[in-house]
């Protein structure tokens, strides 16, 4: 037999050099049917939880599954109770205390459970050409001429005017029908296609096809958008007025299936962020008995810049943890600046189509295991929270320990473009943040990439860093 003796170099190269490496050649034949089985039941939420009000039923609806019941204010609640916090029905904390006591900080996951979409406006409804159609108003960055032409269902609320609320959702079963929004033949399209992208489909040409029969009674006109306010009553009892005060929200009707002949990838609508919400979902309802109480927020509002009552940059989750803390006689502000926090979202995996956007050493990849990213924002790190080496030390010594694949990514080259997370809003209530994802194609598309395994290690970075002795 032959020996092979390493050589100096080849020796020095393997102390000193990182060697990234596929999760897929790391983990054991059980981790990686591990995850196949996570994201089994991950397709499952996803298919649950097109809309914010959606995964957050869902979420609460497996929380109860998992023992856990309402919150209750000025309950002091004994180490291993698990509780869940609505707010308005979008956004829900989940929470189970810790040995320690509150004062010493909560270990948080803060994911959003919004993703891009479209929105009926006030006065949706109309009728031109024989054809009844709702106007719509996008939500969230999207490329809009990708949202033409393909399935899609209508989610929501209406609340009627005598104060009822109705719950929308149609297109998702088999036997619904769905809707679409039409885009020009390709024939007629001459000048159509000279536009810039960004303008080839205009916002106000994201009309969405809703009918075409119309009630037979030649006293009436516009019959085909009378004989829709004629099934909407039938169904919902609703009259054209109540749309005012109705939250409707059209998605993609496509499910979330396997992609690739390897089955090794997931597509999805939503996955921005609800893969992250899902792990972090998942890795709470998991866990008993931490030694830090441990938290996970469930989100709205991300993609319009966390605002509004039901957003990260709201007080909601400062007012809880407040309300929390005072039942162990400590201030709120306390328990909040010994906080960690993982800003669990999603970053930009790189696309080989499209890799001049991304500086492929600092780039997330797809396949390599949960992504931290220590700064997002644009320019010169503009509207970031930037984690500092330390929080990054923290969690880098935490992950190598607990055996999670991570790599780490920066959303793009510098000055190509940019985007935020909730991290820099958490940060401001002076916490230790740090955004923590799964890399995705496609962002922001009706239908969105995803590895499997990096799922499945987003899913065990949340869980370790809960569960963590
Ligand atoms: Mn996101
Ligand atoms: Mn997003």
């Amino acid at each position: 037999m032959e020996e092979t003796v390493k050589t100096a170099g080849e020796l020095l190269a393997e102390k000193l050099c990182e060697k990234p490496k596929n999760a897929a050649l790391i983990m054991s034949d059980e981790e990686i049917a591990s995850a196949d089985s996570y994201c089994e039941d991950y397709k499952h939420f996803m298919n649950a939880s097109k809309t914010e009000r959606e995964a957050c039923a869902e979420a609460v609806r497996l929380a109860k599954e998992a023992g856990y019941s309402e919150f209750e204010r000025g309950k002091k609640y004994a180490a291993g109770e698990k509780f869940y916090f609505v707010n308005r029905g979008k956004s829900v904390i989940l929470t189970v205390m810790g040995k320690k006591p509150l004062a010493e900080g909560v270990r948080l996951c803060a994911a959003h459970i919004d993703s891009p979409r479209i929105d009926l406006k006030q006065h949706p409804l109309y009728e031109e050409k024989e054809m009844a159609l709702f106007k719509t108003h996008y939500y969230g960055g999207i490329k809009k001429y990708q949202w033409t032409t393909i399935p899609m269902s209508l989610h929501g609320v209406i609340i009627r005017a005598d104060g009822e609320k109705v719950t929308v959702n149609i297109g998702e079963d088999e036997g619904d029908p769905v809707f679409i929004i039409t885009d020009l033949l390709i024939h007629l399209a001459n000048e159509q296609m000279k536009r810039p992208l960004a303008q080839g489909i205009k916002g106000e040409e994201l009309n969405l096809l809703i009918g075409s029969r119309p009630f037979r009674d030649d006293k009436v006109s516009k019959k085909v958008k009378l004989n829709i306010l004629r099934i909407l009553n039938e169904k919902y009892g609703i009259t054209e007025h109540d749309f005012v005060s109705a939250e409707l929200e059209i998605v993609p009707a496509f499910k979330a299936r396997d992609i690739g002949l390897d089955r090794s990838m997931i597509g999805s609508y939503g996955q921005d962020d609800r893969v992250c919400s899902y792990a972090s979902l998942r890795a709470v309802l998991e866990c008993s008995d931490p030694e830090y109480t441990a938290m996970t927020v469930l989100t709205d509002k991300e993609e319009i810049g966390s605002d509004g009552n039901t957003g990260l940059n709201s007080s909601y989750l400062p007012y809880f943890i407040d309300d929390l803390a005072e039942t162990q006689g400590v201030k709120g502000h306390t328990v909040i600046s010994n906080t960690i926090c993982l800003s669990a979202d999603v970053n930009a995996a790189e696309d080989p189509t499209f890799s001049d956007v991304t500086e492929s050493r600092n780039a997330s990849k797809l396949g390599y295991g949960v992504v931290f990213t220590k700064y997002t924002g644009a320019r010169g790190k503009s509207g970031t929270s930037d984690a500092s080496a330390e929080t990054v030390g923290f969690v880098r010594r935490l992950m190598d320990k607990s055996g999670v694949i991570w790599q780490t990514g920066e959303l793009g080259k510098v000055d190509e473009g940019g985007g935020g997370t909730v991290a820099a809003y958490l940060a401001d209530l002076d916490m230790d943040v740090i955004d923590m994802g799964v890399p995705v194609l496609c962002m922001h598309a009706p239908y969105e990439v995803t590895s499997k395994l990096d799922a499945y290690q987003c899913y065990k970075a949340a869980a370790a860093f809960f569960n963590e002795k």
